[in-house]
């Protein structure tokens, strides 16, 4: 990630009750053995009742929850009833240690290690027992949207749906008005009743169903990133590399261990045999001095390719830090400044701090924006009045010499548009 998302501690409790409700719901379906006949809800309703009032977190609301369970409709079709009827007709001793791996894959994710996750389903495995399992997790997820009923939970008695963790994630990341994969796009759009976004797994719940309801697993993001550049894509295992959960910077994981705090962005030429259109610079994402960055920035950018997407749309970038500038030494003093090389680089160095202390999170491209104001020092340093930025700034502020009389001549053409008090 390259900005830190705050830990969520509502979903972290009531999600945590939801997984361990499915992982009952399927230790209760493994106990069963039904061959080639339809799972009665009436035979299973009692034998999933009895099993979820030995689990502590459900005592006393096990006929509620076992009744939810089983009469779950969307559309016409029990949603959750046909693939647990499906994954009741396997051998006990594989689905028991099918059930076994989900937990264990499940504790992974809260204290993640060198390793990978046990439990895969693969898209083009020919549906069995296993497949089924993934489609009660997947069906079970999408219940989520209208919300799980509040007798699920230990803690609280509210109906919970995804619009909640939506809310508490923007309550509780006041400062990330950013997407924070990409840095480059708003993540969320509100309406009256609703804010809607992309919510994002992490591991792809098609890959990895039992991780479908996991608070640790789920980040609002945008659409561009969620969609249109990750989509399904596995993390562990992409573009013919494995890799293993420490290799990743994880949605949640404690405080300043973003790339925004870890890495910079080094603005390099582009090989030869670019494109004419492209940019003939490009940025890459690299480790700070102090950071063991190990696979983490190689991982990340095989999954979200954000080197590629801030050097494709680099000259937007720099349109946005030129502007900054060009904003900013209006409020100075333009001509004098781009005439004396050093006294530039101080200004631009307050703005590069600037950026970096109030704009990261809130406004797009803030983050390599701070790496370019950092080219253009180090250009003014070594060629000083021959700088191509400092040519460029210094052609501006000649061009721009009056720019206090336009810039206030302007405003009143603004405060005109108004109708009349
Ligand atoms: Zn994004």
């Amino acid at each position: 990630m390259i900005h830190q998302v705050c830990k969520l501690p509502v979903a972290n409790q009531l999600l945590s009750d939801i997984m361990a409700l499915q992982i009952a719901i399927l230790e209760a379906a493994a106990q069963v053995q039904i061959l080639d006949m339809v799972l009665d809800p009436a035979v299973f309703t009692p034998i999933l009742q009895a099993h979820l009032e030995t689990k502590r977190r459900f005592r006393g609301r096990s006929d509620a929850i076992a009744r939810w369970i089983m009469t779950s409709n969307r559309g016409v079709r029990n949603s959750l009833v046909e693939p647990l009827n499906a994954f009741a007709n396997a051998s006990q001793v594989e689905k028991a240690q099918f059930v076994a791996d989900i937990q264990r894959d499940i504790m992974l994710l809260y204290r993640p290690k060198a390793s990978t996750f046990k439990v895969t389903v693969l898209e083009n495995e020919p549906l069995g027992w296993r497949k089924s399992a993934r489609n009660f997790l997947y069906e079970f997820y999408d219940l989520w949207q209208t919300g799980f009923p509040g007798y699920i939970f230990s803690a609280s008695n509210e109906k919970y749906s995804r619009q909640d963790f939506i809310r508490e994630f923007e309550k509780l990341n006041p400062g990330l008005f950013i997407c924070a994969v990409c840095d480059g796009s708003a993540y969320i759009t509100k309406a009256v009743k609703h804010i809607y976004t992309s919510v994002d797994h992490f591991f792809p719940r098609s890959i990895y169903p039992h991780l479908s309801c996991h608070p640790l697993n789920l980040v609002p993001i945008c659409s561009s990133c969620n969609s249109y550049i990750k989509g399904d894509n596995n993390p562990l295992l992409l573009n013919g590399q494995h890799f293993q959960l420490i290799d990743f910077i994880l949605p949640y994981q404690r405080l300043e261990i973003a790339f925004s705090k870890k890495a910079y962005i080094a603005v390099v030429k582009r090989p030869p045999g670019r494109n004419k259109l492209q940019h003939p610079m490009q940025l890459e994402l690299k480790p700070a001095r102090d950071f063991q960055a190990g696979n983490k920035i190689i991982a990340f950018e095989n999954l979200y390719r954000v080197d590629e997407r801030w050097s494709e749309s680099l000259d937007e970038i720099e349109d946005h830090a030129f502007r900054r500038i060009t904003q900013f030494l209006t409020l100075i003093d333009p001509v004098n400044l781009t005439t004396d090389p050093a006294a530039l680089i101080r200004y631009l160095k307050a703005l590069m701090s600037q950026t970096d202390l109030e704009n990261i999170g809130k406004d797009p491209y803030a983050f390599p924006m701070v790496w370019l104001f950092k080219s253009y020092i180090d250009q003014i340093e070594a060629q000083k009045e021959n700088a191509p930025v400092f040519i460029a700034l210094k052609h501006w502020a000649s061009f721009n010499c009056r720019r206090w009389e336009v810039l206030e001549a302007h405003s009143l053409e603004i405060e005109r548009r108004l109708p009349d008090a």
